[in-house]
């Protein structure tokens, strides 16, 4: 069974390449930003308490992240057959965390696919994206903050990844096209 952690700064093209490996290798998708801001529209508990770290850039707490990911595995079935983590593990314990509910469930990461993009593109795509997303957190002040806190709290889950083995540097500038053939490469090597 192939689980994907698609790895990399805000605005380095996760989801964009999520979808695609999706479509090629059929996994089950799962956005740990998609899922948080699902629980904002719905104004449940967990929504409303994340709503304000989102909107400062910051972390949302380790446990919360951790909890809401449990129970997306354990309510839908479909994760038994794959799955690609986009915008987790974003520190330490998470990845810990991952590496033992996947033991537990009797999987485990296969790939992580780190998506390298130099800040000023980051920076730019982010911007652009604003314009159409939406997103109440792709301003300049707060892509600052998000850029920032990966830098500091995410990025050395790279180092953890490179230590398992199992992290593939991709280059992550050039077009959607070239990129995803770079991943294709990195994926079918350990599939
Ligand atoms: P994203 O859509 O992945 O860029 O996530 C948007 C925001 O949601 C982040 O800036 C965090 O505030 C929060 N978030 C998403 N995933 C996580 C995570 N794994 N751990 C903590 N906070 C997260």
């Amino acid at each position: 069974m192939l689980n994907v952690v698609i790895f990399g700064a805000p605005g380095s093209g996760k989801g964009t390449q999520s979808e695609l490996i999706i479509k090629k290798y059929g996994l089950f998708h799962i956005s740990t930003g998609d899922v948080l801001r699902a629980e904002i529209k719905n104004g449940t508990e967990l929504g409303n308490t994340a709503k304000g770290f989102i909107e400062k850039g910051q972390l949302v707490p380790d446990q919360l992240i951790i909890d809401m990911l449990a129970n997306v595995l354990d309510s839908n079935p479909a994760t038994k057959d794959g799955v690609i983590f986009d915008g987790f593990p974003r520190t330490i314990p998470q990845a810990e965390a991952l590496n033992e509910m996947l033991k537990e469930r009797g999987t485990q990461v296969s790939i992580v696919v780190g998506l390298d993009v130099e800040e000023s593109e980051l920076i730019d795509r982010l911007l652009k994206r604003g314009q159409i997303s939406g997103r109440s957190d792709d301003n300049y002040e707060t892509i600052k903050s998000r850029l920032d806190v990966y830098n500091n709290q995410t990025s050395p889950l790279k180092a953890f990844y490179i230590k398992e083995g199992k992290y593939a540097d991709i280059q992550g500038m050039g077009t959607v096209e070239e990129i995803f053939a770079r991943i294709e490469k990195a994926i079918d090597a350990v599939k």
